[in-house]
């Protein structure tokens, strides 16, 4: 008798085995998604998962729900049409810092601002690792990537800071090592009434670890062990992440407020 796994209902096991490299952390935090996605109760045939492009959009395809895997930057508009076509729907955006907050980033603070009623789960990889680990608006200063070789010389995203700043009534953090914890904040995330916002912290020890002294996922791990600070309640402004610092962890915002529609 064929054993099933409790993910089936979720995952797409004709798609398996992923493209991701040993040590990503993107099949850590797609775990935790199908994992608080089950635990939530939420109708699952109306749930929708949209990505951009990039090695985290291509957990669109590899979920058994309605998925689209859209153009680069794009998947926050066109998950807002979705959920304006069909208000019924539980709309999640998962995609990753280059795909949400560089080439997409004036869509991600307009829906912020709007406060339109959808979960953003993003994946912060502190780089563009699918076209070839280059500098991303979230690398660290003086982080090394393939297009900052001698050390970045720009100052990156706080994406907890953005989100909060640009209206999100719902925002929090953590790595792929904070396995429950990341699960439980995603689980309030699909729940939440609004523009919800979870950054999650995962390794790319194939690029951007190759460039910053972390070459194997498990290095990665044990940073984010040693130097990880939960935090609840932090202000934003005060998360900055900084090339082998603290790493700042928790819930930081969770408000209520009218929902674009709700305003009408
Ligand atoms: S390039 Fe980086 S982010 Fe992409 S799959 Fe490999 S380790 Fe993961």
């Amino acid at each position: 008798m064929a054993e099933s796994h409790p993910m089936d209902a979720v995952l797409r096991q004709d798609r398996l085995p992923h493209i991701w490299c040993p040590g990503c952390g993107l099949g850590t935090a797609l775990t935790c998604f199908v994992s608080a996605l089950v635990k939530s109760g939420l109708d699952l045939d109306k749930v929708v998962v949209v990505s951009g492009i990039g090695c985290t959009g291509r957990v669109a395809g590899y979920v058994r729900l309605d998925s689209f895997h859209t153009t680069h930057g794009r998947a926050i508009p066109f998950a807002t049409g979705l959920k304006l076509g069909n208000p019924e729907l539980k709309v999640v955006v998962f995609s990753g810092d280059g795909d949400l907050a560089g080439i997409g980033g004036n869509h991600l603070i307009h829906a912020a601002r709007r406060n339109v009623d959808m979960t953003v789960i993003c994946v912060n990889n502190f780089n563009y690792g699918m076209t070839g680990g280059q500098l991303a608006p979230t690398t660290p200063l003086h982080a090394r990537t393939s297009t900052s070789p001698r050390g970045n010389q720009e100052h990156p995203f706080n994406l907890p800071y953005l989100a909060a700043g640009s209206g999100a009534v719902y925002v929090a953090r953590w790595t792929v090592l904070h396995v429950r914890r990341l699960e439980k904040a995603i689980g309030e995330a699909l729940v939440k009434r609004g523009f919800s916002f979870v950054e999650v912290i995962s390794p790319c020890p194939t690029l951007y670890g190759r460039m910053n002294k972390l070459r194997e996922g498990l290095e990665h791990l044990r940073y984010y062990r040693e130097r990880s600070r939960i935090v609840h309640g932090a202000d934003p402004r005060d998360v900055d992440i900084e090339l082998s610092g603290d790493i700042i962890v928790g819930k930081f915002v969770d408000i209520e407020k009218p929902v674009w529609g709700d305003t009408q």
